[in-house]
């Protein structure tokens, strides 16, 4: 069975990443790689096998364009700060992660327009979805 890839951000001295499962946020040391789980919820998958810390792909400023869901609505935005993002906007997973800015964002936008709900938000499908699988990484179930 492989092992799940979480994305981190740096934060001092630490590695910190939101967990979907605990609903809190988990801190390690920061260096990426393999580590066991700090889970507190009985249920969550990372229990048995840890989780590997991934830095997020950034493009050469610091940018990522990262992919929320929210029910059936997924949110495409770019941030320099993926830590800050996760904190104010209400979701439920990160689906993935791309490097890039504004013009890979705005890019998107365009690619997925027939699905747009609203401002950054879109219908899910599988259009999307299979952009978000393209994306090399493989999100918790
Ligand atoms: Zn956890």
């Amino acid at each position: 069975m492989s092992i799940p890839t979480v994305f981190v951000v740096k934060n001092d001295n630490c590695f910190e990443f939101f967990c979907y499962f605990c609903r809190s946020l988990h801190q390690h040391g920061a260096i990426e790689g393999h580590r066991l789980s700090h889970c507190t919820n009985q249920k969550s998958p990372y229990r048995d096998r840890g989780y590997m810390l991934r830095l997020p792909p950034q493009n050469q400023s610091g940018e990522t364009v990262y992919y929320l869901r929210l029910g059936n609505r997924i949110k495409i935005g770019w941030t320099r700060n993926l830590s800050a993002k996760m904190k104010a906007i209400p979701h439920e997973q990160l689906l993935a992660l791309e490097p890039g800015g504004l013009s890979v964002e705005a890019q998107r936008h365009q690619q997925f327009e027939e699905f747009k709900i609203v401002g950054e938000w879109f219908r899910s499908c599988p259009v999307i979805m299979r952009h978000v699988a393209s994306l090399e990484w493989e999100p918790a179930k």
